[in-house]
């Protein structure tokens, strides 16, 4: 994880947040590269759940909603996380993270000093709105996306004529005050959250539940993932949150182990009911191909992390390897030379293909910066032309670039360039007419090697 985090600073994917003040806990910034990685992670959730599903629409509610609504929802009374503070060290830790040795002991297991009483706390995040600070005018950031869907359920089905089954996608901020933040943005308090809530009918909740186990992990083969790396956990009687019916985790193999990236939930009626009891509105769904039958549906939730995607993402893609240090064309280099390499699927890479002419003079930086104006309508680019050609594709290899043109003096000569495949360290020459049609075609064919 330490060389991930490094990397990530290093090649501004990732930075402490307000670094220059000592940091802030539990909040991070996304530089250049990242915020290009989480676009792309984001907007292949957003394709794969609304454009190629006909029956799932978008919606982006706002962070603030009306506090009745956290009551509805239970998080007001559940939303808790048991918490233990050591009274020497004054470390603070999640009671269910620890061993039950030490709580029974009331041990601090990094000190051996006395820990307090485990006491309930809450992990919303409460301020006010308006000038008075009282109790009328307490607001919470949501700690979940989902409730900003379930309150516009009604909307939606008026506005889109929407039949069950259907569903309502959304990508957004949550927040959540936990007691430890660590391994760098796997746990934060502010973080995004992708879901997406399919409504159906109470009795047919199981099968449904099944198919979007089915669909998820379907999902993350097609993005590329080590499919070993992942496995499903099933939420046991004491792990199930207050809404749910059944849970089951899609955890990955992170360095510091097996943890959960998305957790698909049967939630049953509990949270319409809610808002029908709470908001006194009447959240029944009216079937008009079945006599109007009415009925609250029953929720079966898909809900993954955008940020801890960003940390699964780079994670899987990040590789070190031995290998023959690169001259153009093959010629095989002298020493041997290690290489750090993100093999991010091209889907995703921050960026696509960069364009390096292999000098600066003759006209061959002039005809790379051509070449990059073409290609830069329909592709990611980047454009280096500092320093050996050797050091530029590892550069480009450590920011997972999949393909480098390299243009030289052939180029100019006969219309053609470099092809440089990241994974393979293969190179091919491509007549630069052709270039943009053989990217879109490897990106589309991409199989990953290692
Ligand atoms: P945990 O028990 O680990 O605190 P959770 O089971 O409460 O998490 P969910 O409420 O199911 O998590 O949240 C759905 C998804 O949102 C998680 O699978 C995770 O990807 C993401 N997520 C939840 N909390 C955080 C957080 N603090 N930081 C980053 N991502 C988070």
């Amino acid at each position: 994880m330490e060389k991930i985090t490094s990397l990530a600073k290093r090649r501004g994917f990732v930075f402490q947040s307000s670094e220059i003040y000592g940091g802030q806990n539990g909040a991070w910034d996304y530089g250049p590269l990242g915020i290009e990685l989480k676009n792309r992670i984001a907007a292949a959730w957003w394709k794969e759940m609304t454009q190629l599903h006909d029956d799932i629409v978008g919606l982006d509610a706002a962070i603030l909603m009306h506090p009745r609504t956290w009551e509805a929802s239970g998080h007001v009374e559940n939303f808790t996380d048991p918490l233990v503070d050591c009274k020497k060290c004054k470390t603070r830790f999640r009671a269910d993270q620890i061993p039950e040795e030490n709580i029974a002991a009331k041990k601090c297991p990094e000190c051996g000093g006395e820990l307090t009483d485990t006491r309930k706390f809450n992990l919303m995040f409460k301020t006010h709105i308006g000038p008075a600070e009282d109790t009328a005018s307490v607001i919470y950031l949501r700690p979940e996306t989902a409730q900003g869907i379930y309150v516009n359920y009604k909307n939606i089905i008026q506005s889109n004529r929407m039949k069950i089954p259907f569903g309502i996608a959304q990508i957004g901020k949550a927040f959540r005050n936990e007691i430890v933040t660590k391994n760098f943005i796997f746990r934060t308090c502010e973080f995004e959250q992708m879901e997406m809530q399919y409504f159906v009918k109470g009795g047919t909740d199981e099968e449904w539940f099944n198919e979007w186990r089915r669909r998820r992990w379907a999902y993350y083969e097609k993005l590329g993932v080590k499919m070993d790396h992942l496995r499903w956990h099933q939420h046991g009687p004491g792990e199930l949150a207050h809404y749910a019916k059944d849970a089951y985790d899609i955890e990955y193999l992170f360095p510091m182990g097996w943890r959960e990236l998305e957790g698909v939930h049967n939630r049953t009626d509990y949270d319409l009911r809610r808002h029908t009891e709470y908001s006194g509105k009447d959240m029944q769904y009216i079937d008009q191909d079945n006599n109007s039958e009415r009925y609250i549906p029953y929720i079966i939730e898909t809900s993954a992390g955008l940020t801890r995607n960003v940390l699964m993402v780079l994670c899987d893609a990040y590789d070190e390897e031995l290998v023959a240090s690169e001259k153009k064309d093959g010629a095989e280099g002298s020493a041997d030379d290690w290489r750090t390499v993100l093999r991010f699927h091209p889907s995703l890479a921050p960026v696509t293909v960069a364009v390096l002419p292999l000098m600066k003079k003759d006209g061959l930086a002039e005809l790379a910066q051509d070449i990059r104006r073409e290609l830069k309508e329909d592709f990611a680019t980047d454009y280096d032309q500092a320093g050996a050609i050797g050091r530029r594709y590892r550069r480009q290899d450590e920011a997972g670039t999949p393909f480098c043109v390299t243009v030289d003096y052939q180029s100019k000569e006969d219309g053609t360039v470099t092809l440089r495949f990241r994974d393979s360290m293969e190179q091919i020459r491509v007549p630069k007419a052709e270039l943009a049609a053989r990217l879109r075609q490897e990106i589309k064919t991409y199989k990953r090697i290692k």
